[in-house]
């Protein structure tokens, strides 16, 4: 897995979608949010591999990834005007 950088303007949260309409092709797609970025999140410790993963997410993606990783120990940086504020 290649750790892509942390794009401060539109949130890098993607979710699988169900399209019953793809014929012949998966049904399961994958899409990246639209949302404007919020919140840059950083694992704040490091995975197997030494590495600390971090992506950027709006508002509601945040929330969503609190309900699905909340156990998982991880830090939110707020991004004010396309700047990252540690
Ligand atoms: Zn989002």
């Amino acid at each position: 897995m290649v750790i892509e950088p942390v794009d401060p303007r539109r949130c890098q949260a993607e979710w699988t979608q169900y399209n019953a309409f793809v014929m012949g092709g998966n049904v399961y797609q994958r899409r990246r949010c639209e949302n404007p970025a919020a919140w840059v999140v950083t694992e704040t410790e490091p995975d197997e591999r030494g590495e600390r993963g971090a992506m950027s997410l709006c508002d509601e993606c945040k929330q969503r990834c609190i309900e699905e990783m909340g156990d998982r120990p991880m830090e939110f940086v707020e991004i004010v005007g396309g700047q990252v504020y540690a």
